[in-house]
């Protein structure tokens, strides 16, 4: 983990390196099977900052510093709301740990149920897929059994089902 970590975030969460993951649990570890939401484009509204990312030069550091004002996705977060309180809910995002506290800050603004964040450490630039990929089988070395993602990005939607484990394509219109 790099960078300070302030705000409210940090008094009420501690995170967790895994890999080059910063894992964030609400209330403490705990395994079990799991629904995997990611969050740009599934459960928050990004489209007002995709201008951000268009050119030659896209400003990811202004992207993601942005996310704090998104709507949330109505129809998505009701239906987490409605998951089995058995199931973990693992949100599973490419946003960088500089995020967290934002993130997380969100999350509670919009009273979003959720056990588990995570997401990239500071300077991991390799494709989401791949950060991803080491995600599900982490969460599996540590007890977690993902049984069903939602995902807007199509290359993610395949990893997640070459690991098998099924994903159900959201549509945002970002990757088209
Ligand atoms: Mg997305």
């Amino acid at each position: 983990m790099e960078g300070p970590l302030t705000g409210e975030g940090r008094a009420e969460h501690q995170g967790q390196v895994v890999g080059q993951a910063l894992w964030t649990w609400r209330a403490g570890p705990a395994g079990g099977p799991a629904t995997v939401f990611d969050l740009d484009g599934v459960l928050s509204d990004a489209a007002s900052r995709q201008y951000l990312l268009r050119g030659p030069r896209p400003d990811w550091d202004a992207f993601f510093a942005a996310s704090g004002e998104d709507p949330l996705i109505e129809e998505v977060s009701v239906l987490l709301g409605l998951l089995s309180s058995e199931l973990k809910v693992v949100l599973l995002t490419a946003r960088p740990a500089q995020a967290r506290d934002l993130t997380i800050a969100w999350l509670g603004r919009h009273d979003l149920r959720w056990d588990l964040l995570v997401m990239r450490s500071h300077g991991d630039r390799r494709p989401a897929r791949q950060f991803k990929q080491e995600a599900v089988r982490a969460l599996r070395a540590h007890g977690v059994d993902p049984r069903l993602c939602f995902e807007d990005d199509l290359r993610n939607v395949e990893m997640f089902r070459r690991e098998g484990v099924p994903c159900v394509y959201v549509h945002s219109g970002y990757y088209d």
